[in-house]
């Protein structure tokens, strides 16, 4: 087993991963920003090393940095956590081209699966239905692109191949939308001096976000644990995610499933990966594959019982994956809340010190966070504080539970979507099951 992790993340999952080595008996190292210092995992870690300024490029994004603390500290490896460098090819290889493990697959297969143009072509290649579209970089003039766009239908949507948490993306009605939308993105870009391919599909209208969770150890051992729903978004990021899915056609489930498998056996996938698809009329579209733990591996880990970080440290470690499928049984029902320091109406992250908090519990109820009363929120990094967990035998168990556990949630200081999550719970047809990815926008319509 691994000796010492560096945990190169911050907030609630940086305090997940130290929980799981603590528990493994694997030392910790947090490297922090110097707005971070007083975050619960560099408290609770064996080690702290302070590795720059707030800005995520001067920090968590500063690759010599990382590496030197793991080297300084005698660290055997780096848990990359969401976010940040979790899918920077670059910064895998560096860690192992450094003698440390990158807790992650490997540099090549995030290179793959990482781009979303490489990831669809392979998954294409293995016969896995796709969004249509001609999967590659648009043209340079906007007459080919325009020529592209009319063959597949409008509306068609525009995306970043690199892109993540709904950045980049934008759907086009039209030529004239296509050439503005095109112009946007292609300046986000150059501003940010990140490199990213755009590239354009077909817009389904109103799916849903069906995703299935894996751990293979890149030894040809695969399992598949169960699928989630992330359909409640808003601008295209997800807010509420469940596990696992009833009203879900069975035998072409069963198809995909068998698709992903051996995909990670193709590519000899070590780790655990999530495939995301959309999801209408009982047809499955693969958009993306994240090559890291995701944000939702929570309700995952109650409906099966397992700790993903923990078979994620192993599977670094060396060790062959031992869960197998037979074996593995999905039980009860999970949903996530996802409470994000923001203007519930607006979505405008919002920055501050939490004067009062008060963690929900109960039977059932799992709350992942940093935050603390006196924290201090900044605005340099993502808007989300906390993740809120409820596990029943059944789906309305679940949200029984969740309406509960919002109702204990005290967070005072700082704008949030607390209220926005109760009235989605309430929500009638939320309560029924029928959502798509268009839910939360027509509840904030309705409202205005
Ligand atoms: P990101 O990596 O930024 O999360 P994804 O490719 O995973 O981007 O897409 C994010 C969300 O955008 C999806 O969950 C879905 O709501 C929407 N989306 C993506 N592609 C399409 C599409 N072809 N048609 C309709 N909606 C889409």
């Amino acid at each position: 087993m691994l000796n010492k992790i560096i945990i190169a993340n911050r907030g609630e999952i940086a305090l997940r991963i130290l929980r799981t080595c603590k528990e493994l008996g694997i030392k910790t190292v947090a490297v922090y920003s110097t707005v971070d210092r007083y975050q619960k995992h560099v408290l609770l870690a064996d080690e702290s090393i302070c590795i720059g300024l707030p800005q995520p490029k001067n920090s968590y994004l500063n690759i010599p940095a990382i590496i030197s603390a793991a080297e300084i500290t005698g660290s055997d490896a780096i848990h990359p956590g969401y976010g940040f460098l979790s899918e920077n090819a670059n910064f895998a290889e560096q860690v192992e081209n450094s003698g440390f493990v990158f807790i992650g697959p490997k540099p090549e297969t995030i290179h793959l699966m990482g781009n979303k143009i490489s990831a669809i072509n392979t998954m294409k290649k293995i016969g896995m239905p796709c969004v249509p579209g001609p999967k590659e970089p648009i043209k340079n003039t906007i007459k080919k692109n325009i020529k592209i766009a009319e063959s597949i239908g409008y509306p068609i949507i525009i995306k970043s191949a690199n892109g993540g948490g709904g950045i980049g993306i934008k759907i086009a009605y039209n030529n004239k939308h296509l050439e503005q939308y095109i112009n946007i993105i292609q300046n986000q870009f150059q501003i940010s001096c990140k490199n990213n391919e755009i590239y354009i599909e077909k817009y389904i209208d109103k799916p849903r976000h069906i995703e299935i969770q894996i751990i293979s150890d890149g030894k040809g051992n695969v399992i598949y644990l169960a699928e989630r729903d992330c359909s409640i978004q808003y601008k295209h990021k997800k807010l509420i995610e469940e596990a696992p899915i009833l009203n879900i056609n069975k035998n072409i489930k069963k198809k995909i499933i068998k698709y992903c498998i051996k995909a990670c056996i193709k590519i000899k996938y070590r780790g655990v990966g999530t495939f995301e698809f959309l999801y209408k009329n009982d047809k499955f579209y693969f958009i993306e594959m994240n090559t890291r733990i995701q944000v939702e591996h929570t309700i995952t880990e109650m409906i099966t019982n397992i700790d993903i970080v923990k078979e994620q440290i192993k599977i670094s470690s060396g060790y062959p994956l031992l869960i197998k499928q037979e074996n593995l049984k999905i039980n009860g029902y999970a949903i996530e809340c996802r409470i994000n320091a923001e203007d519930p109406n607006k979505f405008i992250p919002n920055s501050g010190k939490i004067t009062h908090f008060h963690a929900p519990g109960g039977l059932g109820v799992r709350w992942e966070s940093h935050i603390y009363t006196g924290y201090t929120i900044t605005n340099y990094y993502d808007s989300m504080i906390g993740k809120l967990i409820t596990y029943g035998k059944n789906r309305e168990t679940a949200i029984a539970k969740m309406k509960n556990a919002l109702e204990e949630l005290i967070i005072e200081g700082i704008k949030n979507n607390i209220e926005l999550h109760k009235k989605i719970i309430k929500n009638k047809k939320f309560k029924k099951g029928k959502i798509n990815i268009n839910f939360l926008k027509k509840i904030i319509k309705n409202k205005k």
